[in-house]
C-alpha cells in the first residue's frame, strides 16, 4: 500500500515543500510562522466538505465553470494529424485560468480571518484576478506591478484600478514580474498580522505551488471527464505554456500517472533560445533559490537573476514552479519553447481559423501544436489549455502580423 503511494507522480510534495531535490522554504524567519499557520488552515480546508461547496459553487456560478472542451476542427484540418481540442479556459471570468486559483486562496484568507491581500502581477491577470475576488468580498486590494508592464497592460491596470484595487508600479530591477514579485515580499514581511499574499503561480516558498496546484487541478479534471465524455477515452497529448507554470500542472497533474498521456509544457523563446533574450528557465537556467523556493533560474556566472524577454507580460519570469523543474528532471513532461514570432503567427492563425483570439501566452502553446499534430496520427487526441484571451494583447500586436 505504502508503494503504491510511493509510486505515484502525484503525491508530492513531501513534508517539507521538496518535489526531488526542487520547491522547499525559503523563506525569512518573521515569515516563518505565517508559512506554517498557512499550510495547517490550507490542509484543514482541503478535507472540509463546507469548503468545497462553497469553492464548486463560485467556480460554477462565478466563474462559470466547467469551461467547455472544444474540438478546433479547422485547425485539425490545417495541421493534417492529430485531432485538436481547445480546453476554453479563457471563458473564465476574468479572461484567464488565474481566477480558479484566486478564489481558492481568497476563501483561504478569509478563513485566516485576514482583511488585506497583496499580489504581484505581470500581464495583469493574476492582479486583475486578485482585485475581482477582493471586490466581491470586500477585501482591501493591494497589487504590485512592474512599471514596464504598467506601460504595456494599460487595460488591465484600468480593471484594476476600476475594481479598487491600489496598484502601485515598481521602479526597480527590469520593472517586470520579478521585481514586483519581491516588492511584494517586502509588504508581507513588514504587514505580516494582516495581510495575505495571493501567489498567482505555483512558486513561491511550500505550501504555495501546492496549494495554487490544487486549485487549478479543476482544468484538468474537468477535460478527464469531457474528453471521455467526446471520444470515450483519454487524450493522447496535453499541451500548454509555461510561464510560472500554474495553468500548466492544472491540465497536467490529474493526468500525470497515465502513461499513455504525453504531456509538452511551451517555454517562451523569445526572440531565440540563443539569442539572451527569452525567458525559457527550463531549457536554459540551472538551479538556484528565488522567491522561496529551488528551482530553475535564468542566471549570469555571478548567480545573479538575469533580465528576461517574452513578447507576453505573462510569461516574462526567470523561474519556473518547482513542481515543473522535478518533471523534467524525471522526464515526465517535455519540455520545449516557441519564439515570440511563432507565437505571433500562432495567434493569426487561431483567429483566422477558429474565430477565437487567444493570449499571447497560450499562443506559445499554440505555435508548439502546430508543429506536433503534423506527425500524430489522426487518431490521436491532443488538449492544448487555451488558458487566455487575447484583449489584453490587441494593442502590442495589431498590425505585426508576421
Ligand atoms: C499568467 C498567465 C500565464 C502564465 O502563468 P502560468 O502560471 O504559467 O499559467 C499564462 N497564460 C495566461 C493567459 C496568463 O494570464
Amino acid at each position: 500500500m505504502m508503494i503504491e503511494h510511493a509510486e505515484s507522480l502525484r503525491s508530492g510534495p513531501d513534508d517539507r515543500g521538496h518535489f526531488g531535490s526542487f520547491g522547499g522554504r525559503f523563506v525569512p524567519e518573521t515569515l516563518m510562522p505565517l508559512v506554517l499557520q498557512l499550510e495547517s488552515v490550507y490542509r484543514e480546508a482541503r478535507q472540509c466538505d463546507q469548503f468545497q461547496t462553497e469553492m464548486a459553487l463560485y467556480l460554477k456560478n462565478y466563474v462559470g465553470r466547467p469551461s467547455p472542451l472544444y474540438f478546433a476542427e479547422r485547425l485539425t484540418h490545417h495541421c493534417k494529424g492529430a485531432k485538436i481540442y481547445f480546453k476554453r479556459d479563457e471563458l473564465n471570468h476574468t479572461g484567464a485560468h488565474k481566477v480558479n486559483n484566486v478564489l481558492g486562496q481568497i476563501l483561504i484568507a478569509r478563513r485566516m480571518g485576514k482583511k488585506r491581500i497583496i499580489a504581484e502581477t505581470g500581464a495583469g491577470m493574476h492582479g486583475v484576478a486578485t482585485a475581482t475576488l477582493c471586490a466581491r468580498f470586500g477585501l482591501q486590494c493591494v497589487i504590485y506591478m512592474g512599471s514596464l508592464d504598467v506601460e504595456r497592460q494599460q487595460t488591465n491596470v484600468l480593471r484594476m484600478k476600476i475594481l479598487g484595487a491600489d496598484v502601485r508600479p515598481v521602479e526597480t530591477g527590469s520593472r517586470t514580474l520579478k521585481d514586483a514579485m519581491n516588492e511584494a515580499l517586502r509588504d508581507w514581511v513588514t504587514n505580516v498580522g494582516d495581510t495575505f499574499y495571493c501567489i498567482g503561480t505555483v512558486a513561491g516558498p511550500h505550501p504555495y505551488p501546492a496549494m495554487v496546484r490544487d486549485f487549478q487541478c479543476v482544468i484538468g479534471k474537468e477535460t478527464r471527464l469531457q474528453m471521455i465524455e467526446a471520444e470515450g477515452r483519454l487524450p493522447d497529448s496535453l499541451v500548454a505554456c509555461i510561464g510560472g507554470g500554474s495553468n500548466a500542472i492544472g491540465l497536467f497533474h490529474p493526468f500525470l500517472d497515465e502513461p499513455t498521456v504525453e504531456m509538452y509544457g511551451v517555454e517562451a523563446a523569445g526572440r531565440g533560445l540563443k539569442s539572451g533574450m527569452n525567458a525559457a528557465s527550463i531549457a536554459r537556467g540551472r538551479p538556484g533559490v528565488l522567491h522561496g523556493n529551488r528551482t530553475h533560474l535564468l542566471m549570469d556566472d555571478d548567480g545573479q537573476i538575469e533580465n528576461v524577454h517574452s513578447i507576453s507580460a505573462g510569461l516574462d519570469y526567470p523561474g519556473v514552479g518547482p513542481e515543473h523543474a522535478w518533471l523534467d528532471a524525471i522526464g515526465r513532461v517535455k519540455y520545449i519553447s516557441a519564439t515570440d514570432d511563432e507565437a505571433v503567427s500562432a495567434l493569426y492563425l487561431c483567429a483566422e481559423l477558429e474565430g477565437i483570439i487567444p493570449a499571447l501566452e497560450p499562443a506559445h502553446a499554440l505555435a508548439r501544436v502546430t508543429t506536433l499534430a503534423p506527425r500524430k496520427q489522426k487518431e490521436h487526441l491532443m488538449v492544448v489549455n487555451l488558458c487566455g484571451r487575447g484583449d489584453k494583447d490587441l494593442l502590442s500586436i495589431g498590425g505585426m502580423k508576421a
